[in-house]
């Protein structure tokens, strides 16, 4: 019998992505989206509708009852609720949006489990962030984390993590949360600087921008591919018992050595000259030919004030000795080979739009 699993934001980038994984291992799948808010970049299977073992469903807004049916009907093994609160990009560190529906979704998904009498069947998965650590200055994060939550969408997510937490403590549910740390891909939203990279510097390649305008180059990220990452939640949820799991390469590099390992997988070496807001990225030099509409001395990276966040978390270093050691994951893919990946879908779509925009 095939397992069934529930995944919430399965259009989102890690549910396209788990979507794929666990139709592979056989699992029938299930989506739902709790919000409106969905990737348009989400793409694969989970676009591809016609899979018979792969169906949605619309559960939106406050309908418990909606959910409650579900379960009932669904009887899911594994629930993936990867319905996490958005970071707060540019806005005021403390906005009530983010926090809405998320903070609560998690809660009405453990209660809907035990309505249906699912808290010893189900097995339920919470996708929780590192936002939620926030400015732990000079600490690297394990689970033994104080949170100390710098957004209201990072408070949104505390919520949804205790709730795991509690309901696997009082009610002796298998309920885990993972925290992961920065994971791209194609699908990554733009509204995440590594895609706003890839896509900026496909596109000044092509002709269609100009210049790449960015915020605080010197922050440090630990960032991983989505595709590794969501092969740990599937392993969260296949152990003897339940536990919470930092998921990292355990590597950071800044914003700058993005960028440049960006521009190399297009053709192009950057040298950056300038300090502070007048710092730039500059052409030094065109080792191929996809970068035929520039040339050294181009300025393609400038920065742009309103992207320099006035509560930075420059920095976050992550131990997931944890993971290794009992889910036995280690990334499989580089820094180096996600850049080129993503620089490579970004550079397909940029080619395809200056054709359009020359022959259109
Ligand atoms: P997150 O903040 O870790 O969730 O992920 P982001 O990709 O949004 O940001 C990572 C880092 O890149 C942060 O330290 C940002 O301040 C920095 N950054 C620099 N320029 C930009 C930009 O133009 N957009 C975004 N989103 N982040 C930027």
């Amino acid at each position: 019998m095939s397992k069934v699993a529930l995944i919430t934001n399965i259009t989102g980038q890690d549910g396209s992505y788990l979507t794929e994984l666990l139709l592979k291992k056989g699992y029938k799948v299930h989506g739902v989206n709790l919000h409106y808010t969905q990737s348009a970049e989400s793409v694969g299977e989970v676009q591809r509708p016609h899979n018979p073992h792969l169906s949605f469903h619309d559960c939106h807004g406050e309908n418990a009852q909606g959910l409650d049916d579900l379960l009932a009907t669904l009887r899911p093994d594994e629930i993936y609720n990867l319905d996490v609160a958005e970071p707060v990009i540019i806005e005021p560190a403390f906005s009530e949006h983010p926090a809405h529906g998320a903070g609560i979704s998690a809660l009405r998904m453990l209660e809907a489990i035990r309505a249906q009498g699912l808290e010893h069947s189900t097995r339920y998965y919470h996708a929780s962030s590192s936002e939620l650590c926030g400015l732990v200055k000079g600490m690297t994060i394990n689970e033994m984390v104080t949170f100390n939550p710098p957004s209201s969408a990072a408070v949104a997510q505390i919520c949804d993590f205790w709730a795991a937490v509690n309901y696997r403590e009082t009610f002796g549910m298998y309920a885990c949360n993972g925290i992961l740390f920065n994971h791209e891909s194609p699908r990554r939203s733009e509204n995440f600087v590594t895609r706003k990279i890839t896509r900026g510097l496909a596109n000044i390649t092509q002709g269609l921008e100009g210049c790449l305008y960015l915020g605080n180059l010197n922050a440090l990220r630990d960032w991983g591919h989505a595709r590794d990452y969501v092969k740990t939640q599937w392993l969260m949820l296949q152990q003897a018992k339940p536990e919470d799991f930092v998921i990292a390469t355990g590597v950071q590099y800044t914003v700058r050595q993005f960028v440049t390992f960006a521009a190399l997988a297009l053709g192009i070496k950057l040298r950056f000259v300038g300090k502070g807001l007048e710092e730039k990225g500059v052409i030094a030099a065109i080792i191929s030919p996809v970068a035929a509409a520039l040339k050294v001395g181009d300025v393609v990276v400038a920065i742009d004030p309103r992207f320099i966040r006035p509560e930075e978390i420059s920095q976050v270093s992550a131990n997931p000795t944890k993971a290794r050691r009992q889910l036995g994951w280690v990334p499989e893919t580089s820094l180096r080979d996600l850049v080129i990946e993503m620089v490579q879908a970004d550079l397909t779509t940029a080619k395809e739009a200056a054709r359009l925009k020359l022959y259109g």
